[in-house]
């Protein structure tokens, strides 16, 4: 369990920022009067506009930087298409019960509770500082069992550390003997659970009113930006490479939600699908901007050794040694941290972790999770994977869509292969319905296999292939239906599938991070906490405070006011009745991070102060200085300390 500090080196105390978070209405559980659904979460005000700031920053970033073909698909989704991309067979995670009381624990999360429980434990015997969160440990104290200052050997503690650093590398098998190995029980009732087995973590539905056609909620935006391939890539006449982009909900039935907005059942999802040509080593035209990039790197093998050190590297030297597979995925990893320093991320606070061997699917290349430091510990925020062929490959070989690039050629090129000719005549009558899956799965054979087959096929007059889905998964073909020859073809289109590079942003998981990070309290008054968001997401960017409800102050705020608005600076008016400081301290908490006060001078002159959220200093300047000092502000052109070394400070006004 991670410490966290705020950037003025205080402990987060996470009950009293949630209490915040919750009283100023950035979110909320669902359906809260009906008692509520576990990772089920409404946004309130504060939280729309944050997420749609942070939004608005992705789209500039990505999109419209890299001119990516943004696409909007739908949510509903045929099994077909699931089953295909492998979602329906393998997107699950593995689940233990407690026969006794019916508990169900994800289980590598109940290995990893039980585990740290453990080494807390040790660490209490041995009388070293434990640094626990304070809401877990003391949930822990009254229920579990297993938290006892409990000595263990040294070679144990190493152990479970080792376990602990690469718990993501576990499959079923893995957990169940950990389970076994550890004697990991049910930590509130020290009862023993049932090994792991797997949950589809996928909603299930049927689309239309026969219920003839089974469909799911998406579990990621992906597949419908797969499947629109073909169509982006003539919108993009023909040029390779290009980029997807998509944002929209994606839906998950967790097993266990849990730590708030960071897992839950329903979420925005940012993706991005790069397509790239799998030759010529996956170059990228911007490598060399971003190339200087240095990044907080924890490879496959530290991982792997037990440790959780990670290194400073450029992004060039990561992908020149290799340690980073290729430079569009360095490129991704870099253009990803540029992201998340500007909306504000704390850099000491964020890491790029590689995924292991084991927990990277089959077909990925390379993949690697930035992770963000909260108070649950290192959160994946953005997963970025090379997932090669893959998602392309199934669906062309399913449906024999052409999701494929075709090149004519500079140098027509010769090409001897094994070439299969079928006899759609008796081909279409024999397998009916099956024929385009067959057909497909005869078109998708390797060189290798088909030379295998002409011989098999020569001798026995007949040969197997696998083809998944039709029958028991085998076809049989014999001589009259297939010819397999060796030929010479002339090639003057070089037809490829492209590879997919997948940044994949959990936009809630990146908002809750960046509350944490964003989160500090005045060290005059611990009650009083502060959202220093960067201008740019703050969901409102300037707070107009007159001074009293004198009835002379109400015009200038309708104008300031109109003026803001008019220049697209969401700004709120505060004439309650509580005292300016009062007033700035609710907007503190809001992270509004500028102040216009309207005072008996403002009425005389037509001058403002303007109020800096972090430093709590004020300037003194006319309306118009004002203003534009607000505008280039909230756009980033100037800092706070511009702005206050060319308009003078003021200093007159007590704020409490
Ligand atoms: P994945 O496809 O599993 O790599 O997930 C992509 C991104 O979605 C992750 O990096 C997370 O930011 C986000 N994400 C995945 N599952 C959840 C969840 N249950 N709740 C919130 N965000 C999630």
């Amino acid at each position: 369990m991670a410490t966290l500090t705020t950037k003025t080196g205080q402990v987060v105390d996470r009950s009293i920022l949630e209490s915040l978070l919750r009283r100023r209405l950035f979110y909320f559980p669902a359906f809260e009067v009906y008692g509520g659904v576990s990772g089920l979460y409404d946004y309130g005000p504060p939280g729309c506009a944050l997420q749609a700031n942070i939004i608005d920053l992705w789209r500039k970033h990505f999109i419209l930087e890299e001119d990516m073909l943004e696409v909007d698909t739908t949510m509903l989704t045929p099994h077909e298409v699931l089953k295909t991309s492998g979602h329906v067979d393998k997107f699950a995670d593995w689940m233990c019960k407690d026969p006794k009381t019916g508990e169900i624990f994800r289980a590598d999360h109940l290995v990893e509770e039980v585990l740290e429980a453990r080494l807390r434990g040790d660490k209490e015997a041995r009388g070293q500082q434990v640094q626990v969160d304070e809401e877990k440990e003391a949930k822990k104290k009254k229920k579990a069992k297993d938290t006892k200052a409990v000595k263990l050997d040294d070679a144990v503690v190493a152990e479970y550390e080792e376990v602990l650093a690469q718990i993501d590398n576990y499959d079923g098998e893995g957990l169940a003997e950990l389970i076994k190995k550890y004697d990991i029980r049910n930590p509130r009732t020290d009862g023993p659970v049932l090994p792991p087995v797997a949950f589809n973590l996928m909603f299930q539905t049927s689309i239309g009113p026969s219920s003839n056609m089974p469909g799911y909620l998406r579990p990621e935006t992906a597949q419908g930006q797969f499947l629109s391939f073909q169509k982006l890539l003539d919108f993009n006449q023909q040029q390779m490479p290009f980029a997807s982009a998509s944002i929209g909900k994606s839906f998950r039935n967790e097993i266990s939600p849990r730590s708030g907005l960071l897992r839950v059942r329903e979420f925005l999802m940012a993706e991005i699908e790069h397509f790239v040509d799998p030759e010529g080593g996956k170059k990228h035209p911007r490598f060399h901007e971003v190339q200087d990039e240095v990044l907080s790197l924890l490879s496959r093998d530290v991982q792997l050794s037990g440790s959780t050190q990670t290194e400073d590297m450029t992004i060039g030297k990561a992908v020149s040694t290799g340690l980073v597979d290729n430079e569009t995925l360095g490129y991704f990893l870099a253009r990803i941290q540029m992201f998340l320093l500007k909306i504000g991320v704390d850099r000491s606070k964020l890491r790029f972790r590689q995924h292991m061997l084991n927990e990277m699917a089959h077909y990925a290349a390379d993949c690697w999770d930035a992770e963000l430091l909260t108070s649950y510990g290192w959160i994946e925020c953005v997963g970025c994977a090379d997932r090669s062929a893959y998602d392309l490959t199934v669906h062309k070989n399913k449906t024999g869509a052409p999701l494929v690039v075709r090149e004519t050629r500079a140098e027509p090129l010769k090409v001897e292969e094994w070439q299969i000719d079928i006899d759609k005549k008796k081909f279409g009558p024999r397998f009916k319905k099956d024929g385009k899956t067959v057909e497909a799965a005869i078109e998708a054979l390797s060189q290798d296999l088909r030379e295998k087959l002409a011989l098999d096929l020569e001798k026995d007059g007949k040969i197997e292939i696998d083809v998944e889905g039709v029958g028991s998964g085998k076809v049989e073909l014999d001589k009259d239906l297939i010819k397999i020859e060796k030929r010479t073809r002339i090639e003057h289109v070089r037809e490829y599938t492209p590879n997919v590079i997948e940044p994949s942003f959990g936009i809630g998981r990146i908002l809750y991070s960046l509350l944490e990070h964003s989160y500090w309290s005045r060290p005059e008054d611990e009650a009083r906490g502060v959202l220093s968001f960067p201008p740019a997401v703050a969901p409102t960017k300037v707070l107009l405070v007159p001074l009293s409800n004198h009835e002379s102050f109400r015009p200038l705020c309708q104008r300031l006011s109109m003026k803001l608005r008019r220049a697209g600076i969401a700004s709120k008016v505060d004439d309650s009745s509580a005292s300016i400081g009062k007033r700035y301290a609710r907007n503190d908490e809001l992270g509004t991070p500028f102040g216009i006060t309207v005072d008996f001078q403002s009425v005389k002159d037509n001058t403002f102060t303007l109020r800096d959220r972090d430093t709590t200093k004020q300037v003194r300047a006319s309306e118009e200085e004002i203003l534009q000092a607000i505008k280039s502000l909230v756009d980033g052109e100037e800092t706070w300390e511009d702005v206050r070394k060319r308009l003078p400070e003021f200093t007159g006004q007590e704020l409490d």
